[in-house]
């Protein structure tokens, strides 16, 4: 019997053993510790932000992120339907607020021509903002994903927050590392363009901390602001006086450890994805009316992440939930793409515009073998699989 290859798994050594094993002799295993403001400071510096505030999820970072920012119950909130649902929970049912959903271009990102027809004609521009024609409510923030790795549209979706007034939140999740390397927007990463930020560091993404996230943004009050609401809002830390209803949201001083182990060697996990994206595009691309889905560049002014790898059926004749059960026999681990947000239970009556492609890739797309410590011989296998489908 071959052995497994799963979809994507941490890549853990003797650096993330060793910091961990610091934390664990030291006694400093829990929120309490030096690593924590450690792993916060390294994350900001590496993204180029002030401030970096550590959670225990990706998604309390987003929770954190949507409270900080103000969301406020019964406002709205637009968001992509192609993607993670704690991408939209956090800013959206936790709150109180309802969501928006718009489907995604060639990048696998919120479309910003959808973003911009439903903010032109649903909309009408007020004096505090904008209001859903629809509804009556008001539109208090644009959410942007960047899928997969790729850098969302930012030069028109900042635009369109401007000059509609919405506040723009980054879920970076996925992105960590994704940055612009030209154009106006040089230097410039996923997560940071945007009035809040997040990161995810769940054990299934480009680092890992087992799972934790992190939360960046240029408002120092917001950034205070969730680094309060993540400790359970202790205004008086000896007489336990709270000043509003706040999250143990915390990052332990272990987990602090290991990120700052796996922070080290991102731009080597990176290389390795873009070794292990090329090897699939060398064997597949082209092949059989297969696809293997490009990183969005903006014209060469992007470097990604390359976190996750995308194979496109659609001009195959080849059924993808086929294609998974048949890989899965030879047990190599693929996936769909996410099933769209705006078709999940807790979303029957909610507005969404702009779909069609959202609705062709999630029937398309099959995610393949993409770990870090994926080998190149274990690779060609999932490649010579197929071949033979
Ligand atoms: C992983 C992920 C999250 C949530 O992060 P967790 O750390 O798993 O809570 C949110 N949004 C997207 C797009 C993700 O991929």
């Amino acid at each position: 019997m071959s052995e497994f290859i799963p979809l994507s798994v941490p890549n853990f050594g003797t650096k993330e053993a060793e910091f961990a094993a610091e934390a664990i002799t030291s006694g400093w295993v829990s929120t309490s510790g030096a690593k924590v403001g450690e792993f916060e400071q390294a994350l900001a510096d590496y993204v180029g932000m002030p401030r970096a505030v550590a959670a225990n999820s990706g998604s309390s970072a987003l929770h954190l992120a949507a409270m900080a920012a103000g969301i406020r119950r019964g406002e709205e909130v637009i968001v992509p339907t192609l993607t993670f649902i704690a991408a939209v929970n956090p800013l959206t049912r936790y709150m109180g607020a309802e969501p928006i959903f718009i489907g995604c271009d060639d990048s696998l990102c919120i479309d910003p021509d959808a973003v911009e027809v439903f903010c032109a004609e649903h909309c009408t521009l007020k004096e505090d903002g904008l209001y859903n024609n629809k509804t009556g409510a008001r539109i208090a923030a644009l959410e942007v994903v960047h899928v997969f790795g790729n850098m969302a549209n930012m030069p028109r979706l900042l635009e369109i927050a401007r000059k509609y007034r919405l506040l723009l939140i980054e879920d970076a999740t996925e992105a960590l590392g994704t940055h612009y390397t030209a154009g106006p927007l040089a230097g410039k990463f996923a997560g940071t363009m945007g009035d809040i930020g997040c990161y995810s560091f769940n054990g299934n993404k480009i680092i890992t901390t087992g799972a934790g996230g992190m939360v960046v943004s240029n408002h120092p009050d917001w950034t205070e602001h969730a680094k309060h609401l993540s400790t359970q809002a202790k205004a008086d830390v000896l007489q336990f006086l709270h000043d509003e209803v706040g999250y143990n949201y915390r990052m332990t001083n272990v987990q602090a450890c290991l990120g700052l182990a796996q922070l080290s060697r991102l731009e080597d996990f990176i290389a390795v994805k873009k070794a292990r994206y090329e090897q699939y595009l060398a064997g597949l691309d082209g092949k059989r009316g297969m696809r293997i889905l490009r990183f969005a560049d903006d014209g060469g002014q992007v470097r990604s992440n390359h976190w996750f790898f995308s194979l496109d059926l659609r001009d195959t004749g080849l059924d993808r939930d086929t294609v998974i059960h048949t890989l899965q026999k030879q047990q190599i681990q693929t996936r769909p793409i996410w099933a769209l947000i705006h078709e999940q239970a807790d979303y029957p009556r909610n507005e969404a515009y702009g779909l069609d492609k959202a609705l062709d890739y999630r029937r398309y797309i099959v995610n393949l073998p993409c770990s870090t410590n994926l080998s190149e011989a274990d690779c060609d296998r999932v490649i010579q699989a197929v071949l033979a489908l």
